[in-house]
């Protein structure tokens, strides 16, 4: 990625923002300093002269009293003038002395100063001192010329002195005017200064914003849009620094939480619709499809536990089978699907790497495949195998297809229960056999095809002989164990087209399909014999007596147009053979 300020890591950014303000602080720093120290220096030179000019007008007054103590005496005679002369003197020469001293600095005005020294020592050996000598020992010389030779030679030092101290002055003032200077300059350049940081304060803080606040906002707006809903929301441009990993990370998530709802919504879809599937084939078909929409699998097949839980058979594919398999395709040992055996999905990402799976049921050469149980109330009722290209099935699409495989195994449970609810409501439940509601719906519907086809439908009524006093003397329960005899005896002698139904206690109907009264009552004949040789098995040593039955033999349209009249005249037919002698078939008797 390209080098710029927006691609530094965000340490960089700040390192870089904080430094420009940072230079100017040092920069400010640096310029006090030195303003302080000149003007400590400025404010040393200012005393120094001031101390010069002070000790050269000290000089000046002494000798001036030194001169004035001389005429004095010249004229006076006063002693106490000697003493006065004496002490301006020393003074005198001790204000060159400091002055010698505060000019040893500046090596000009320290040699003025010895020069004067020097002129000022002359002027005591040479004048002053042997002129107080002969003054002393009165000796006659002309004192005008020595006092105007003393005054020449003294107006000589004072002008040099007050030289040196209208230099010092000048110099002082020089030194004022340049600390002024060095002041004002100040001012400017700290005022430079900080309307400089201010600038750049001003310009960082866009900077600042624009890098790291902008971007942090940016990913407010972004994790408020998703939050909405949105998950195409505006990201900040991808930079290579933190926010660059935030923002790519912020987007993958993005997409995977987008996948995620794509995938609950899908398979919401694909509950919804399950629950409309009225068989089996109906909800294989929409697991398929829906699989195929999703995954675009190579291949997908859908196993069945047969009801003996002996063989998984296929029902269902994806892409036909090989025409070898396809006749009958079953895995003869369902043990030998791992997902049935383990009740546990599993992938194998890599057929050519890894162990497949023992049934070896046409297996992909290449590519990946998952195989999963179908259970439904914790029972297994089949598995399932969706194959595809190598390390394809994710733990996400195998979570995803575990969801599919539970919708569709619940939605299959379901139809099952429904099917068997379905049948227990039209079969007895002590002899398995249909019962009268079944019958009446079947043979009304029979009927009314029998009549447009112009077909015959045989109906034989039965009823045990003597089954009251059977029952008052062997039991309820051994009652029961006929009941179910006689029910397997009449369906031993029927056809599989026949259709057998409890009518009532002891009451049973056949009803045959294309067939006549004629033929029905060969059917009904086969019955009664077997009746008769029906053993039902006794509690007791003692074996239970032989039955019989009565039976009665009609057909549509024959004996009746409709059931009614129809049952009515079986029930004839039946209450003639009772009459008759039970143990025996009637064929009702063919309407004028
Ligand atoms: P008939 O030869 O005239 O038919 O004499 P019957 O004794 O069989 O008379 P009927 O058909 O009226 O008697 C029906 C008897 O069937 C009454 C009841 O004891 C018996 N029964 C009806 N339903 C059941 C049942 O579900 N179990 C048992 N054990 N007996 C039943
Ligand atoms: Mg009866
Ligand atoms: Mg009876």
């Amino acid at each position: 990625m390209a080098f710029t300020i927006r691609n530094l890591k965000i340490r960089d950014q700040i390192l870089l923002v904080t430094l420009p303000p940072l230079f100017v602080l040092l920069c400010a720093v640096a310029l006090f300093f030195y303003a302080y120290w000149s003007a400590i220096n400025t404010e040393h030179a200012a005393l120094r002269s001031k101390e010069r000019v002070v000790r050269g007008e000290s000089f000046l007054r002494h000798a001036t009293e030194a001169s004035m103590a001389i005429r004095g005496y010249v004229f006076t005679r006063r002693e106490d003038l000697v003493t006065a002369y004496d002490r301006a003197i020393k003074e005198s020469q001790a204000d060159l002395l400091t002055l010698s001293d505060l000019d040893a600095a500046s090596p000009g005005e320290s040699e003025e100063v010895a020069r004067i020294r020097v002129e000022f020592d002359q002027m005591q050996s040479q004048w002053a001192q042997p002129t107080m000598d002969k003054l002393r020992s009165d000796t006659e010389f002309n004192k005008d010329k020595a006092l105007s030779d003393g005054q020449t030679r003294l107006a000589d030092i004072r002008t040099k002195v007050l030289k040196l101290r209208s230099e010092d002055e000048g110099e002082n003032l020089g030194e004022m005017e340049g600390a002024e200077k060095v002041i004002k300059r100040m001012l400017v350049v700290g005022i430079t200064l900080a309307a400089v940081l201010a600038g750049i304060l001003i310009f960082l803080t866009g900077v600042v914003t624009r890098l790291i606040v902008a971007p942090v906002l940016q990913l407010i707006h972004a994790s408020e849009q998703v939050g909405r809903g949105d998950f195409s929301p505006d990201l900040p441009p991808v930079a290579d620094n933190e926010f660059g990993v935030l923002s790519r990370s912020f987007s993958q998530m993005t997409t995977a939480l987008q996948r995620e709802r794509e995938e609950i919504a899908s398979l919401n879809r694909f509950s919804e619709a399950v629950t409309q599937c009225t068989s089996e084939v109906e909800v294989y078909d929409l697991l398929l499809h829906s699989l195929k929409e999703r995954f675009q699998p190579r291949q997908a097949i859908i196993f069945k536990l047969n009801a003996a839980e002996n063989y998984l058979e296929v029902a269902a594919t994806l892409v036909p089978l090989p025409k070898e398999e396809g006749a009958w395709p079953v895995i003869e040992e369902p043990h030998n699907c791992k997902a049935v055996r383990t009740g546990r999905s599993f992938v194998v990402n890599d057929v050519q790497l890894e162990p497949l799976c023992p049934s070896k049921f046409i297996l992909p050469t290449e590519g990946s495949y998952y195989c999963g149980p179908l259970i439904a109330g914790g029972i297994i009722i089949g598995s399932m195998r969706v194959e595809a290209a190598p390390n394809l099935l994710t733990p996400e699409r195998q979570r995803l297809l575990e969801g599919y495989l539970s919708v569709a195994a619940s939605a299959l449970s379901n139809l099952r229960l429904l099917d068997r609810m379905k049948q227990q409501a039209n079969i007895d439940m002590l002899t398995g056999l249909y019962n009268r509601r079944f019958l009446e719906d079947y043979a009304r519907k029979l009927f009314a095809i029998a009549r447009r086809r112009e077909q015959p439908v045989g109906v034989i009524m039965l009823d045990l002989d003597h089954f009251k006093s059977f029952n008052d003397i062997y039991g309820h329960e051994i009652g029961d164990r006929v009941l179910r005899h006689f029910a397997k005896a009449v369906t031993t002698c029927m056809r599989e087209t026949n259709l057998a139904a409890r009518y009532g206690g002891e009451e049973f109907v056949v009803v045959l399909p294309d067939t006549s009264a004629k033929a029905s009552s060969l059917v009904a004949e086969r019955i009664r014999k077997a009746v008769m040789t029906m053993v039902v098995p006794s509690n007791t040593e003692k074996p239970l007596p032989q039955l019989t039955v009565s039976i009665g033999v009609v057909a549509f349209p024959e004996h009746g147009q409709t059931l009614e009249e129809i049952l009515q005249a079986s029930d004839k037919a039946l209450y003639d053979s009772k009459r008759g002698g039970r143990n025996r078939v009637t064929v009702a008797a063919t309407p004028d």
